[in-house]
């Protein structure tokens, strides 16, 4: 194998990327607690624990055992006709932690791809009952639900989705209905679209990728109310915001509101391998339950509900139950409303806020990212900034030093 340091990148593709002007990525060999080591020796202390999913740190040894022991006995096995005990277990367990009677669980792959799982249940769920005109969805101006086909529909329009505008099959936007003036409006587009709307699609308490947008828990209740008064089924997209990260297991709890299907991931298996799940309440689950066999629900992940992604799963879920993951949540909020404050006087802020164990500063302008990627690699830390935002959702496991280390690289870098 070759070791030269430019070996291999000129075959990559990267995520979001210019690839004519980006700087190279940076060469991480392994990861420990809070931090990412690199091929030159450094480390960075990680304030975005791998795009929210590292909640208990890298390499937990509890999660790498679950994964190591699992890898000795059964990978994976197709989930047509056959199933795994890992994930027989993760689903039982996922019914007992979900809001009310959540309770039937779908696995997939990725975020994006329950997120479809659900969008696919509710047409289906219509037609099973004779609507088959409701193929139409709403969801909310700030949202993010995905990079897919049907996930790209119900996200933001003018985001980063716009090169496929004319793509994208259209659906139904409303504002969040945080006043009064706004949940008229959103009545008022739900009664337009009666009979061709088949759900609400929503994420709980934060818009994250759409711009780390906070909403309060009467919003939430809002559109619960609003779905069951047009009898709608409400899709919650919990991938950002499940397992801990607004400070409860889901942020769906916090409002008292169980969604009709929840959907699942990154931080489900701790941030070591990939999965996802759809969970749907009985009455959604019921109405594909026919002689028919065209009823049935025609969706099939090739690796759903793959037998190493449930074992890390279910070791994470050990750890909520083990280790103080929600006291860590309320202790890093504290500290990211004491330390980011300072940030509220520099110039180029806009805003600072702070919800569970996510701390936002928004910025009057677009900076150039990796200008700013750079500075703060200098000072030890990984950040990501995304359009005028620079945030921390660090592992919930971070110390106080090490959280004090990301706040005031962020203060630092943006005073200049
Ligand atoms: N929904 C939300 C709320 C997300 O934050 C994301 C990922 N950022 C997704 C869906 C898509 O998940 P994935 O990238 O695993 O497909």
């Amino acid at each position: 194998m070759s070791t030269s340091p430019t070996s291999g990148l000129k075959n990559l593709w990267l995520p979001y990327t210019q690839m004519k002007r980006a700087s190279p990525p940076l060469r991480v060999v392994s990861a420990d607690g809070v931090r990412l080591k690199l091929d030159d020796g450094t480390e960075l202390i990680d304030g975005i624990a791998s795009w929210w999913t590292a909640v208990h740190g890298y390499n937990h040894p509890h999660i790498t055992k679950a994964i190591v022991a699992q890898a000795e006995v059964l990978p994976h096995v197709m989930m047509g006709g056959l199933v795994n005990k890992p994930a027989l277990r993760l689903a039982k367990r996922l019914a007992a932690l979900a809001p009310g009677d959540l309770s039937k669980v779908f696995f997939a792959e990725s975020g994006s791809v329950s997120v479809e799982v659900a969008l696919k249940m509710a047409v289906q769920y219509w037609k099973n009952k004779g609507e088959a005109g409701r193929v139409k969805f709403l969801s909310f101006h700030g949202g993010y639900h995905g990079d897919t086909l049907a996930t790209m529909a119900v996200s933001d329009p003018g985001g980063m989705h716009a090169a496929f505008g004319d793509f994208v099959p259209r659906q139904i936007f409303a504002k969040l209905p945080a006043t009064e003036a706004l949940e008229a409006a959103l009545e008022e587009t739900l009664e337009t679209h009666q009979g061709t709307l088949a759900a609400i699609v929503t994420e709980p308490l934060v818009q994250g990728a759409g711009g780390m947008l906070f909403h309060d828990v009467e919003v939430l209740k809002k559109i619960r109310a609003a779905a069951d008064r047009h009898g709608l089924l409400l899709i919650v997209d919990e991938i950002f915001t499940g397992f801990g990260r607004t400070g409860t297991m889901f942020a769906s709890e916090q409002a008292g509101i169980v969604p009709d299907i929840m959907c699942l991931s990154k931080a489900l298996t701790g941030g070591a391998l990939p999965l996802s799940c759809a969970i749907a309440r009985p009455h959604v689950y019921e109405a594909f339950l026919d002689d028919d066999p065209a009823k049935a629900f025609m969706h099939g992940p090739t690796y759903m509900g793959n037998a190493l992604g449930c074992a890390a799963a279910n070791a994470s879920l050990d750890l909520f139950e083990s280790e103080p993951r929600f006291e860590q949540a309320a202790a890093i909020s504290e500290q990211l409303s004491d330390e980011l404050q300072y940030c509220q006087n520099l110039k180029s802020v806009k805003d600072v806020r702070v919800k569970g164990a996510i701390g936002v500063v928004e910025l009057k302008e677009t900076p150039d990212h990796d200008i700013l990627k750079k500075a703060f690699v200098k000072k030890g830390v990984w950040l990501r900034p995304f359009g005028n935002i620079v945030y921390l959702t660090p592992p919930l496991v971070i110390g106080a030093e090490d959280l004090s280390r990301l706040t005031g690289a962020i203060h630092e870098v943006l005073r200049g």
